[in-house]
């Protein structure tokens, strides 16, 4: 126990003036003395006393009405003891009206709740904005290092069966052909030996073919509708600007949570948010529009795309739920077909493509691998 402390520091305010007297403080049961060397003690008696308990450091206040009209003179104290000390010395009466420094919920919640609101505006914009903004600017090199780590990342297959890797690389490079102007990317394919009917394109080039793909495609033209999708992605630069987006979103989340660890965490789990990429609506439809284009301009057989299109809309109605929470790899045993889950769909897009198909129906198109016995392919899952 301390013995109850009587003498404090603080500063008084005389009303008049801005200027700030440094004085000392003395608490006796009649009064508070404010002491300044070199003037006469100023002597406050309680029953003249008010708190302004409100604020932080609370102060009290000395209302003086006289010749020259009302003023307030005030005294601020930062001692935390000094609230308690005037409570235990100053009569029942003065101590009575403290209200203590006292919070104002109300006013919090308010401002908390338009705090929120804006945070929440802010990283549901700015992100999408910024990453829009640095898309165009930033390096191809920068685009494949972040695509080649969150290549490592995913369990693809080391040792792919060489006759569907030749496949659907060919497919690639055709489509690529089809490419109007240079295109700085390295467009390479990977196997994902998973049962999952997806794909994703991965900035800088990486485009992963899931083997639940593989499985659902029936000719080499129906894979090749969704190889050019994916090639749009990597040439609009959809994965780069999704995945800034993501990034961007969760490093702002964690910067209003105060958490740098949980920064460079988002960073890392990054991979968690594959599924989406940050790829939106638009991008998907102008990834369709431009993919069919490529699929028309290297003259495959557009019906193809169709088809795939189809077969995804219809196996999307049953399952919409993503397999959440779970690692890509541990989905072996399990068939999800979330392609159109992860690539928001509808009826639309399919719409879209065929109306963007319908001057070319009466084109003769070149076969897609004339030799190739699609079942061989489909087989090797
Ligand atoms: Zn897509």
């Amino acid at each position: 126990m301390t013995a109850r402390k009587l003498q404090f520091s603080g500063i008084f305010f005389d009303g008049r003036s801005s200027q700030k007297h440094h004085v000392d403080v003395e608490l006796t049961p009649q009064e508070i003395i404010l002491k300044e060397p070199g003037n006469e003690p100023i002597r406050w008696a309680y029953p003249h006393l008010r708190w302004a308990a409100e604020t932080s450091p609370f102060h009290i206040e000395h209302p003086i009405a006289d010749k020259n009209g009302e003023h307030l003179e005030t005294l601020v104290v930062e001692d935390r003891d000094f609230y308690a000390s005037v409570l235990k010395i100053a009569p029942e009466s003065f101590s009575a009206t403290a209200k203590g420094p006292s919070f104002n919920w109300k006013l919090y919640s308010a401002g908390m709740l338009v705090l929120v609101f804006f945070a929440y505006v802010f990283i549901k914009t700015v992100p999408s904005f910024l990453a829009d903004q640095m898309v165009d600017k930033i390096p191809v090199e920068w685009e494949v290092t972040v695509g080649q780590s969150i290549l490592k990342m995913l369990p693809v297959a080391q040792k792919p069966d060489p006759e569907v890797r030749k496949v659907l690389q060919d497919t690639v490079d055709l489509l690529e052909q089809s490419v109007k102007g240079d295109q700085p990317y390295d467009l390479k394919v990977y196997i994902l030996p998973v049962k999952q009917v997806n794909a994703l394109a991965l900035p800088g080039g990486p485009i992963v073919i899931f083997e639940g793909l593989l499985s659902k495609a029936e000719s080499p033209e129906e894979l090749a509708g969704v190889i050019a999708h994916e090639i749009q992605h990597i040439l609009l630069r959809h994965s780069t600007r999704g995945i800034l987006r993501n990034m961007a979103e969760s490093m702002l989340v964690s910067i209003f949570l105060g958490d740098v660890n949980s920064v460079m965490e988002g960073v890392i789990n990054l991979a968690g948010e594959l599924e989406t990429l940050g790829l939106s609506r638009e991008m998907e439809t102008e990834a369709d529009q431009k993919g069919m284009e490529l699929i028309l301009a290297a003259n495959i057989d557009p019906h193809g795309m169709i088809r795939i299109f189809e077969k995804l809309i219809q196996e999307e109605s049953p399952q919409k739920e993503l397999p959440e929470e779970k690692p890509i790899s541990e989905d072996n045993d399990m068939e999800f077909s979330f392609y159109f889950s992860t690539h928001p769909s509808g009826r639309n897009r399919l719409a879209q493509l065929e109306k963007q198909m319908e001057s070319h129906e009466n084109r003769i198109w070149t076969p897609l691998f004339p030799d190739l016995d699609w079942n061989d392919i489909k087989s090797v899952n």
